[in-house]
Parts: C-alpha cells; sequence; structure tokens
C-alpha cells in the first residue's frame, strides 16, 4: 500500500542515523538498533562489525543477534549513574528472566552486576555461568537474589544450600524457610522482604506488579507482624525490603513514590527493632520499541531514584542505605534483534499486503501476548527508499500471529532480510515450540566476531523429552 507522507524513516538507514550516532552519549534503552549498527557495503546492516547477510548465511535464520557492546555499556550506564548520583553503596542486578543463558549471565557477570533469579532454574543458569567464569562460591552466593510469589520446597532448598539472598514474597515462604533453616544447625538465612507498595501507574499499558490488589509481596497491613515474626526468628538474617512496581514504565512518579514508601516501611522496621541496611527499588525501566516511545534515560532513571531515596532518607534520619536496582528490559532489550527470512506475501488490493516470515509468536510471544509493537526494517535493502506499507505475519497455525501490522519498508521480495529491532528482553526467554517449530540460534557479536551463544534447536531436540511407552507399540515390536 501507499506511504502515508507521516513517517519519517526514508531509508532503512535512517533508523541508525536518528537513534545510534553518539554511541557512548545515548542511552541504550533510547536506540532502537544495539548502538554498533552501520551500514556497509552500501545496503546492508552491520552489527558489531559482522554483516547481517553473513550471519543468517552462516548460522541460518531466524537469529537472534545480540550485540555486546551495547550489553556492556547498558550495564556501565546503570553502574556509573548510581556511582554519580548515590551517596551510599549501591548495586544493580540483572533480572534474568528477561534473558536468562550463559554467556548472558557471563557478560553482565564481567561487568560486576549480580543476578535477579526467579526459578530454581535461573538460579541454577547464573550459578552454572558465574563458576565457569571463575567466580568463588561466596561471590556467586552474595550477588545473587532469588525471588518469587511461589517458590517450591525444591527450589527453597537449593537457594539455601547456595546461600544466596532470598527475598521472601509471603507467610507461607516465610514460615518454610524457618522450618528448612532450624533443621540446619548454625545456619543463617539472608533474606529480603518484598512489600506491595499500593502503587498505581495511570499513564501507560504495562503489566503492572505493584498496585493493592496485586499477587507480588507482603501487603502493608502485615508489616509490623512480619517484622516482629522476623526479629523472633534466629535463622533468619533480615537484610532490607524489596519492591518492583511493572515493567516497561515511561514515568518517573512511580519510582519517586517508590522510594519514599519503602523508606518509610525502613524507618518502621528501625521503630520495631530491626536495622537493615538494603533497600531493593526493582526494574522496570522501559525502552523504546518504535520512535514514538520516549522513556527516561538509564541515567534520569538513577538520579530519580538515588535522590529521591537520599531524600527520604534525610527526612526520615537514616543513614543510606545499599540501594540495589534490578532491570532486565532496559539492560538487554535495546542490544538485541531477530533476523528472519521473508518467505511467501499475499497481497488484499486496497486492504494489506502480508510477508510472512520464517518464525514468529514462537521466538516472540510478546506481540500476540501483550500487544507489543515494534520496529523493522529490511537488512539487506539499507539505503533503499521506504516505499511501501506491510504486514508481517509470522508461519503460526494462529490469525494473531503478527509480528508488526503496519511495517514501513521498501520493495520486499523473498529472501530479504527482515531485522525486528528490540528483542533482547522478554523474547529468547519467553520462545516456545508451538507448531514444534525449533526455537533459533542465538550469536553474540563484537569486532567482527560472531560466537554462538544457544545453538538452534533440532528436529531430534524436539522429541527428546518424548516417551512412547512400552503398550503403545504393536506387538511385533516388544
Ligand atoms: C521482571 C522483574 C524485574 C525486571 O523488570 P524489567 O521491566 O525487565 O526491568 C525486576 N524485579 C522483579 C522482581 C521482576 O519480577
Amino acid at each position: 500500500m501507499a506511504l502515508e507522507p507521516k513517517y519519517i524513516f526514508r531509508t532503512g538507514q535512517d533508523y541508525i542515523s536518528k537513534y545510534t550516532n553518539k554511541i557512548l552519549q545515548k542511552s541504550s534503552n533510547h536506540c532502537l538498533l544495539p548502538l554498533t549498527s552501520k551500514v556497509v557495503n552500501n545496503d546492508y546492516l552491520e552489527i558489531g562489525e559482522c554483516n547481517i547477510k553473513n550471519l543468517v548465511e552462516q548460522f541460518g535464520s531466524p537469529l537472534y543477534v545480540l550485540d555486546e557492546i551495547t550489553l556492556r555499556t547498558s550495564c556501565r550506564q546503570y553502574r556509573d549513574s548510581f556511582n554519580l548520583y548515590y551517596e551510599g553503596p549501591s548495586q544493580v542486578i540483572y533480572a534474568s528472566k528477561a534473558w536468562s543463558c550463559l554467556s548472558v549471565i557471563g557478560v553482565i557477570a564481567t561487568e560486576n552486576l549480580g543476578f535477579d533469579v526467579v526459578s530454581g532454574g535461573e538460579l541454577y543458569t547464573a550459578q552454572i555461568a558465574m563458576s565457569k567464569l571463575g567466580y568463588s562460591k561466596l561471590e556467586i552466593a552474595n550477588k545473587i537474589y532469588f525471588h518469587g510469589n511461589n517458590k517450591s520446597l525444591d527450589e527453597l532448598r537449593l537457594a539455601i544450600n547456595s546461600n544466596c539472598n532470598i527475598v521472601v514474597d509471603n507467610w507461607l515462604e516465610l514460615q518454610s524457610l524457618v522450618k528448612l533453616g532450624n533443621d540446619l544447625p548454625e545456619k543463617s538465612i539472608r533474606i529480603l522482604l518484598r512489600l506491595t507498595p499500593e502503587i498505581e501507574c495511570h499513564t501507560h499499558e504495562y503489566i503492572k506488579t505493584g498496585h493493592l490488589d496485586s499477587k507480588f509481596g507482603f501487603s502493608l497491613n502485615d508489616f509490623e507482624a512480619v517484622i516482629n515474626y522476623v526479629i523472633k526468628q534466629k535463622v533468619l538474617d533480615c537484610l532490607g525490603l524489596h519492591s518492583h512496581i511493572g515493567s516497561q514504565i515511561f514515568e518517573k512518579q512511580p519510582h519517586h513514590d517508590l522510594a519514599f514508601i519503602l523508606v518509610k516501611w525502613f524507618k518502621k522496621a528501625q521503630e520495631l527493632g530491626l536495622i537493615l541496611s538494603e533497600l531493593n527499588i526493582g526494574g522496570g525501566l522501559g525502552i523504546s520499541y518504535t520512535h514514538s516511545d520516549d522513556p527516561p534515560s538509564i541515567e534520569e532513571w538513577v538520579k530519580t531514584v538515588s535522590e529521591s531515596v537520599m531524600e527520604a532518607c534525610m527526612e526520615n534520619n537514616l543513614s543510606f542505605p545499599k540501594l540495589i536496582a534490578e532491570p532486565g528490559r532496559s539492560l538487554i532489550g535495546s542490544a538485541c534483534i531477530t533476523a528472519y527470512t521473508i518467505g511467501s506475501r499475499k497481497e488484499i488490493p486496497g486492504l494489506c499486503t502480508y510477508l510472512a516470515i520464517d518464525g514468529g509468536m514462537s521466538d516472540n510471544p510478546r506481540p500476540i501476548t501483550y500487544k507489543s509493537l515494534y520496529s523493522v526494517l529490511i537488512g539487506n535493502k539499507m539505503s533503499k527508499k521506504i516505499t511501501e506499507t506491510f504486514t508481517i505475519a509470522g508461519k503460526h497455525c494462529e490469525s494473531g500471529d503478527i509480528i508488526i501490522k503496519d511495517a514501513q519498508l521498501p520493495q520486499t521480495r523473498t529472501g530479504d532480510i527482515l531485522v525486528v529491532m528490540g528483542t533482547g528482553a522478554y523474547n529468547y526467554s519467553m520462545a516456545s515450540n508451538y507448531n514444534r517449530i525449533p526455537r533459533p540460534a542465538a550469536v553474540l557479536v563484537n569486532h567482527g566476531e560472531a560466537s554462538l551463544i544457544v545453538r538452534r534447536e533440532t528436529y531430534d531436540d524436539l522429541v527428546r523429552q518424548d516417551c512412547l511407552p512400552q503398550r503403545l507399540l504393536p506387538d511385533c515390536l516388544l
């Protein structure tokens, strides 16, 4: 279909020049493409000095392409901003549910970040990655925070054995920990308490977790009883309070308010006789998925959080606690793109033209789950004029399997490489094998080197967990 004049991108190249010019001054969560993106040979997208066409030829399609420099830059932007704005100690931890695999954990660990894990599997992944990189058991334990609103007894045992920090969500968990801990002589279990801060954020649609009727955390009405209970338990070493209010947040006010609420309860705990030292403000900073998204920069967000916590502490005569933030999306979202190959095409005159790709909701379930928007370009036609609007459809058996409804692209044909931007967070980690489609490979690119970090699944992988009981087999085979 003909393109309306309002669009600001004339070519794929514009996505780079508009957003990624001054690499290190730019907050990575503002960039639609990874920071190292360039156009080479006139028409090809290059990320981490690797040509997208070569990547697809070498590693196949679809392919997640993760840019190491962007990922490291986001880590540094968080770390450096806390050092600049917060006058107490601080620790940034990566919410690994955004994308948990050995290499992602490995890169982030070497930037001195810690990890937020929400399951035994994420805990295991973080532990294995860090120990392969040579971190001691003690360092690993201190840097991991275990979240979750319904940790199983097995998960709690794993957490206790690993000595990591446990962010306790509810009474059942608190009591289970005491029971498990009392069976282990001399054990001290480091915990934080997750609170429901009763914060609503009105201006944006996102996954809220801090509102009054949220499933997460202790309700504030229970606070006094919880603290009194915790004080009596020798086995528990309560370090502080935690709250996480939601994801893809573009306002700064909710985190400002959250800081004041958490500090108020910090003070309250002190009055009840429990001296705390850590305050964990959660994550939630948004990223730009399209040119109309305008989240605060990482630096602005950290400044708001830091100043609010310090101001609230001064009002309450508290010394500055160790401040912990746990970003997921804003650390890794913009560092990755997904490359697909365009296949079939269907034109419905006067309505729309579908372009079908070789992946879809199995490697990126966000559009069908949250109606999320994305930006796209053709990775092998970066200088061609954008002239058409397409609907990009996945290959799954659902009409809702649409990655983007009104993609503005140059003239395209079968075999072109479609690049979906901003797929680092909650894509691979939420991927499935729906329609028995093997999950794609992922590569980490840097300085012209592309390293496989997740192998593409094979058909054998798909049947690996399947069992065929003998009684289903014909007698002749028994
Ligand atoms: C998901 C989650 C985060 C990270 O959220 P982002 O929006 O990805 O930054 C942090 N803390 C907790 C407890 C979470 O559940």
